[in-house]
């Protein structure tokens, strides 16, 4: 079984419900197949052949996940763009993957239809409801799933980690196939799960990790078109699982409805996608006598690591390798393993590492060692049990007097100065030592430190070279959708500090 689509099995689920949408309308498995098979014949009629691309830039909805369902049924490559990207940014896409057909809301009909002179696809719309000319044409009849070799690609998606221009990730079948089979089983999902869902799904998180897993299990999930704190509270008492961004768990500690009472039915926490502070896992472990199970991973790879089911999730490590997947920490330079709990690059290889990127063969060689191993570009710590922890983008390291300093080490710090709620360091450049540690901080509202008194203790903590040159108030980081603290803009924002 090597299409994607035939693990799911759809229609011998029939009865049971898949989706139920923020209406209160449960959306069953028969329901999903009926409207996967339909879009596929669709597909099949409109001339979209196997390996071709699908760009859609659609909300989230039942049909958006019919029609990534149509597309494995159909041997077609679904390209999932964010909602945010801008029209420059969606030709970009376009001109790269060279779709045949690109599905987008109607609202953004006329703009994409003039951005793709030199493509030329077939435009189709959806929007949020799931009305639109994808779903207006389609036919009754249904379509046979189209085999598949494991090798075969299922999805690109375009990754830009932090610089330079998204580059288009290749999946496969056995790729995604692998990593949903195996989370299933270590996070233990079955058919009785109902996840709450308020991921998006044009990102690996909320399609691979959510979706697939739970479509694979059986289980049926709540969509909700976005993560709001009053939305998520109502929906919690009829979900037994949440998986998470760490935005997600700091928003609703925020909130005091957020009791044992609420959540003492839930199965499973988990977060993943940015770092969840060491303080965030004990704070809701207070609230909700949960303790969130930290996860890794990136689009390129699926997951690679997570906390335990049932032992030890250790607040501030990202767990251990997935069965299935090897990872290693590794000195930059001469690509040997560093010993335990040394600082170093994290690799990985197994059947959820990708295929390459898309039309990029240079770039992609540039990334692999040669026994198969993907350089991550996360710096990390593996220590005596293989537990990880990430230190942070290979990037995002900071060069300072020749002197490397890791900026999780220096957040830590400044975090746990009372009063502050949260940091980011990075580098600007600076006349006399390449770069200047620089720190942004947000605080709580009687914070009275000025940073002279900041400095002062994180003195006696920090070597002299890893010190902040400057620690600037501000009222909140920047972060994209899945939660991430976009350093690079930081690094933009402030790179005249020393000039
Ligand atoms: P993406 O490809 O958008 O999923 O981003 C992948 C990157 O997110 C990884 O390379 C890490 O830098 C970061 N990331 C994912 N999960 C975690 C985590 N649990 N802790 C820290 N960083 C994470």
């Amino acid at each position: 079984m090597s299409n994607l689509f035939d693990a799911f099995r759809l229609t011998d689920r029939a009865e049971r419900v898949a989706i139920v949408l923020q209406n209160g309308i449960s959306v069953t498995y028969k329901d999903l197949a009926t409207l996967a098979g339909r879009i596929a014949r669709n597909l099949d009629d409109i001339g979209v052949a196997p390996g071709d691309r699908i760009v859609a830039q659609v909300e989230k909805s039942h049909l958006a996940l019919a029609l990534f369902l149509a597309c494995l049924q159909r041997g077609a490559v679904f390209v999932p763009v964010n909602t945010a990207y801008t029209l420059q940014e969606i030709s970009y896409f376009i001109d790269d993957a060279q779709p045949k057909l690109v599905v987008c809301d109607p609202e953004n009909l006329c703009v994409i239809k003039s951005t793709v002179a030199t493509v030329d696809p077939i435009v189709l719309t959806l929007d949020g409801d799931g009305n639109g000319s994808l779903a207006d044409g389609l036919s009754t009849a249904t379509f046979n799933v189209e085999p598949r070799a494991p090798d075969d690609l299922a999805a690109i998606l375009y990754t830009s980690g932090t610089t330079g221009r998204p580059k288009g990730a290749m999946l496969s079948h056995a790729n995604l196939g692998s990593n949903a089979r195996v989370l299933k089983d270590m996070w233990r999902f079955t058919q009785d799960d109902v996840l709450l869902h308020a991921l998006p799904i044009y990102h690996a998180h909320g399609l691979f990790v959510a979706c697939n897993v739970l479509l694979l299990a059986g289980g049926s999930m709540i969509f909700l078109p976005k993560f709001e704190v009053e939305k998520v509270l109502q929906a919690l008492p009829k979900a037994t699982t949440m998986m998470g961004i760490p935005t997600f768990y700091t928003r609703l500690l925020a909130d005091e409805r957020l009791t044992p009472a609420l959540v003492h039915h839930m199965r499973l926490f988990t977060s993943g996608s940015a770092p969840l502070l060491a303080e965030t896992h004990v704070a809701w472990k207070q609230r909700s006598s949960h303790a969130i199970l930290e996860r890794y991973g990136m689009t390129e790879t699926g997951m690679i690591a997570s906390n335990p089911y049932e032992s030890d999730r250790i607040a501030g490590t990202v767990g251990i390798a997935l069965p299935g997947t090897e990872v290693r920490v590794v000195d930059q330079e001469n690509g040997r393993e560093v010993p335990r709990d040394k600082i170093g690059m994290i690799e990985v290889r197994g059947d959820n590492v990708f295929k390459g990127y898309w039309r990029l063969p240079e770039k992609t060689a540039t990334e692999f060692r040669p026994d198969g191993f993907f350089i991550t570009g996360d710096l990390g710590t593996m220590d005596e049990r293989g537990y990880l922890r990430i230190v942070g983008r290979g990037k995002d390291l900071i060069i300072s007097g020749g002197l490397n300093v890791y900026p999780k080490e220096v957040e830590t710090e400044i975090d746990s100065l009372d009063g502050v709620v949260e940091s980011a360091v990075f580098g600007v450049p600076h006349p006399d030592f390449g770069e200047a540690v620089t720190a942004v901080v947000v605080t709580k509202k009687n914070f009275s430190m000025s940073q002279a008194d900041m400095l002062k203790v994180l003195a006696v903590r920090l070597a002299r070279f890893k010190l902040p040159k400057n620690i600037l108030v501000v009222s909140e980081l920047p972060r994209n959708a899945m939660g991430k603290v976009q350093k690079a803009e930081l690094r933009r924002q402030y790179r005249g500090l020393h000039s």
